[in-house]
């Protein structure tokens, strides 16, 4: 049989990061194992954006330290080919008047506390930075410089692609199937491709993390929860690059946007989704009727997209937990594994510094950010990661 020093199952954003770092901080020998191909889980549905706001500060530590990963991406993963395709637009939160209004406050005042750079326009100030959208009742405007969106499938693929050249094996195309165990320990894996024996193993499997459940015996609470992306386009009010990607915290859906391709506009709920039966990336149903009424909220913040056209629409799946933040560390008394899931439609822009804070544990070394919030027997003791603003991927 096969041996690795760590074994990571997904090749996901999540994986294809923790292999990155686990190479980089010196591990031996590393096998990252995906039953399809690098980067086309979850990780190539996402929208994409990058922001450090956040109401959990360990959140916004992760996201901060992440996102000067992707301002420095090819130097990040030492490749100057590398690109992550990131778009500096900036980031802009809205709320109005109600019950969103003191978290907003003082979640940027505790990003300017922490040395972020964050802005308060005026409405006016903020048509001049966002001239497609309109203010009337905007009670308080965040806006960060330093943000945009990215491409989740180009990262994970720059990340698999350091990993490799740093030695790292990526098996695509196998499945694992089960664990090996020694008693409390476990030593391997058994998948389509045979049994490896590992010193670690590191689960980076996000919707399909239900499997680890069965083969452990252990609760993970994570659900799969589908959302829906639609793009817009509107030809008086195109949506351009150097728009701030944005969120409206006023509006039903608690809608986040940003540019799709420099002129359309990508627009989805951040609330609650459609729970799923079993993990699966199937496209889902958009009824025309969910598609006028993300419209008329749409109209109400950008009144020129009353007249849009859908240009095209689409589904991907969250892996939720109980509070809407993610699980990282061991699993119960269980030796030798290591969990990353549960990223509940935001693991995206924290990938970098998860999977630098997972290699770490992994490896027995300090973490740059403590693991402890994200401990999965939170859900036990009742010490659970609630954002500010409810469920939600703003988190
Ligand atoms: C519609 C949508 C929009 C989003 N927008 C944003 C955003 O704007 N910003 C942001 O920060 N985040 C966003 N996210 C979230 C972000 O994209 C995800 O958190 C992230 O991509 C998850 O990466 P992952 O590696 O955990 O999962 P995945 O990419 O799903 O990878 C898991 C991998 O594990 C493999 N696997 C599982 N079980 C096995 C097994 N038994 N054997 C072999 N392989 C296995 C799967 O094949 C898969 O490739 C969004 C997500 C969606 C769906």
């Amino acid at each position: 049989m096969n041996h690795y020093d760590f074994i990571v199952i997904g090749a996901g954003v999540i994986g294809t990061s923790v292999a990155h770092h686990l190479a980089t901080l010196g591990a031996g020998s590393v096998l990252v194992i995906d039953r399809g191909l690098i980067g086309t889980g979850t990780t190539s549905q996402s929208s994409g954006l990058l922001r450090t706001h956040y109401s959990v500060r360990q959140n916004v530590e992760l996201a901060r330290s992440s996102w000067w990963a992707f301002n420095n991406f090819a130097e990040y993963v030492g490749d100057e080919e590398a690109s992550c395709g990131l778009v500096k637009s900036g980031y802009m939160i809205v709320s109005p008047e109600g019950d969103k209004l003191d978290a907003l406050r003082s979640s940027l005042e505790a990003q300017r506390e922490m040395g972020i750079e964050v802005r308060m326009p005026s409405r006016e100030e903020a048509r001049e930075l966002m001239p497609i959208a309109q203010f009337d009742d905007a009670a308080l405007i965040g806006y960060e410089p330093e943000a945009g969106f990215a491409d989740a499938y180009l990262v994970a693929t720059a990340f698999a692609r350091s990993a490799r050249r740093r030695g790292v094996t990526v098996k695509e195309g196998v499945n694992v199937t089960g664990l090996l165990r020694e008693g409390r320990r476990v030593v391997g894996v058994t998948t389509s491709a045979g049994d490896f024996s590992c010193g670690t193993l590191i689960s980076t499997q996000n919707i399909w993390t239900p499997e680890l459940e069965s083969w452990t015996g252990v609760t993970l609470p994570v659900k799969p929860e589908r959302h829906t992306v639609l793009a817009l386009e509107c030809n008086e009010a195109p949506y351009t690059f150097t728009m701030p990607a944005f969120k409206d915290l006023g509006s039903p859906g608690m809608l986040y946007y940003r540019s799709y391709g420099g002129k359309q506009m990508l627009v989805s709920e951040g609330v609650v989704g459609e729970t799923l039966s079993s993990p699966e990336t199937e496209q889902g149903d958009i009824s025309l009727d969910y598609v006028g009424e993300v419209g008329e909220q749409v109209a109400e913040r950008f009144p020129a997209y009353e007249t849009a056209g859908l240009a095209s629409s689409w589904t991907g799946v969250y892996d939720v937990t109980p509070d809407w933040n993610p699980v990282l560390g061991p699993v119960g008394d269980i030796e030798g594994l290591v969990v990353g899931f549960g990223f509940s439609g935001h693991g995206f822009k924290l990938s970098p510094g998860i999977g630098k804070i997972l290699a770490q544990h992994a490896l027995g070394l300090p973490t740059d950010v403590s693991l402890t919030p994200y401990a999965l027997e939170r859900f036990a003791s009742g010490a659970l990661l609630v954002g500010k603003y409810g469920s939600g991927a703003v988190s």
